[in-house]
């Protein structure tokens, strides 16, 4: 299992730089199968390898109930984007139970390489689109805490305190 990073620790600042199959830092199988055992051990449904301290340009989503669908994106990214905006409410694990409502577009269509290096394309909607990119984020050194206006931040953060 590997440890989770909180915030504001430097790497989730850190732009992460391509992931190179052909001189691998990390291997690529084993650090998919870590992640994934490390999102679903703390109850995610995204998680990037800068949020457990890895220089490694990849993110892994899937939802426990359904183990079989999660996967790893190595050097994602987005060929499309439909500007309808959708304002959903995001968590992260790097930022323990704080949870605010950030707009994104509703639908993108996205390329990346899986866990062997071969290239992948799809279209995510929904949660799907907005985990996406919110770990695509990850990967660029930015946090979902830059996506939204002080005010709605200060909010969140005293809602957090209050369930404690
Ligand atoms: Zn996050």
């Amino acid at each position: 299992m590997l440890k989770i990073v909180n915030f504001p620790a430097t790497i989730l600042r850190t732009k992460i730089d391509e992931f190179d199959f052909d001189n691998p830092s990390i291997d690529p199988i084993e650090l998919e199968q870590a992640m994934i055992a490390t999102m679903f051990a703390h109850d995610g449904i995204g998680l990037a390898a800068n949020q457990v301290g890895i220089s490694a340009r990849m993110f892994v989503m899937g939802h426990k109930d359904n183990p079989e669908s999660a996967q790893a994106f190595f050097n994602p990214m987005v060929v499309a984007s439909i500007d309808t905006i959708e304002d959903l409410e995001e968590g992260c694990l790097s930022f323990p139970g704080i949870y605010v409502n950030i707009k994104r577009p509703k639908k993108i269509k996205a390329r990346w390489q899986n866990s062997k290096g071969e290239w992948q394309e799809s279209e995510f909607d929904g949660y799907n689109c907005k985990c996406f990119l919110h770990e695509l984020d990850h990967l660029e050194g930015i946090v979902f805490q830059d996506r939204v206006s002080t005010l709605k931040w200060a909010m969140a953060v005293k809602k957090t305190k209050k369930r404690k």
